[in-house]
């Protein structure tokens, strides 16, 4: 029996426990998974004590991905270049960082049979979430990036991160007054839209990231806000004839990396199973 968690603040809605207790129990597998809701100051404690348990594996969300990293005895080259980590396992005594959130963001687009190398992609944001896209994309080989972002700064941070090793072209809008009218040509060009803000995200599930009027059909949006399943954005999307993406494959596929990190095997196709066993898709 292993111990399994999540940690983060606040994680009252979070999926994880459900479908990881879910899958340990159909596997027969003992393990346990529990949410660990921890103030930022609880954080450096909890890291070191997870030597001292039984505990196999960690994963991390808001506001935590990057804080984690300083903590552990070593990362992955993803979580070096990303400079966010979701995942820790605990093995013989260290504590190892990985990242599976580009992998997760990736597999969708995969599976659907979308080549992104040589194509536009349009961010709306710039926070934790958006570095794994553009880790994920440029390593995909896509051709151009466009940002928009509410703190510029830190899309040039994650931009000259990232590029150090995938270079690509990339543009910056700010996330101002006027910038509907900026960002039209933008988004005309774009073969691929993605919001990586919590607009649209339960409880506010009546915002969404703001699009101009323009022809849509053809294009692809992706949202990684993943509660509720159908948000405003991919609705209004989906109407005007664009193919959409969920977020919660991004969860699906990034929880399945995970546990093939922690118990080695293959966990793609029983994630899904009870992803589906439990409505989430
Ligand atoms: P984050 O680090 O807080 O970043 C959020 C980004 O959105 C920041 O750039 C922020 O701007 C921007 N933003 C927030 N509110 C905005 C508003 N009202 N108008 C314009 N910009 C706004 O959060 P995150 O970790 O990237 O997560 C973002 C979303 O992705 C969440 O909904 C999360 O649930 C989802 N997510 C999903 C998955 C998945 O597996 N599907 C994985 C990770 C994250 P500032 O930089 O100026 O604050």
């Amino acid at each position: 029996m292993a111990i399994f968690g999540l940690i983060g603040y606040p994680l009252e809605h979070s999926f994880s426990p459900k479908y990881m207790n879910a899958l340990f129990r159909k596997e027969g597998m003992d393990h346990y998974y529990e949410a660990f809701p921890l103030k930022k100051h609880e954080l450096p404690e909890f890291i070191k004590h997870l030597r001292l348990f039984n505990v196999r594996g960690i994963n991390i969300t808001i506001p935590y991905k990057a804080d984690v990293i300083s903590y552990v005895d070593d990362i992955s080259e993803e979580v070096e270049l990303i400079g966010a980590c979701n995942v820790i396992k605990v093995e013989n005594n260290r504590l190892i960082g990985y990242n599976t959130d580009w992998y997760g963001f990736l597999k969708p687009l995969e599976l659907e049979g979308i080549d992104v190398s040589g194509k536009k992609a349009f961010i709306y944001g710039s926070g934790g979430a958006a570095k794994s896209v553009l880790y994920a994309l440029s390593r995909a080989k896509i051709g151009q990036i466009t940002f928009l972002a509410r703190t510029p700064q830190k899309a040039m941070d994650m931009i000259d991160m990232v590029g150090e090793t995938y270079p690509i072209k990339t543009k910056i809008v700010e996330w101002t007054e006027g910038f509907l009218d900026k960002i039209k040509e933008e988004l005309e060009m774009a073969d691929i839209i993605i919001n990586t803000t919590p607009l649209g995200m339960y409880p506010k599930t009546e915002t969404m990231p703001p699009i101009p009027d323009m022809e849509l059909k053809g294009k692809i949006f992706y949202d990684l806000v993943y509660n509720p399943l159908q948000t405003k954005f991919l609705k209004f999307a989906k109407d005007r004839g664009a193919k959409t993406i969920s977020g919660i494959y991004m969860l699906m596929y990034q929880g399945a990396k995970a546990l093939s990190i922690w118990l080695s095997g293959e966990y793609e196709k029983k994630v899904k199973e009870i992803f589906e066993e439990l409505n989430f898709i």
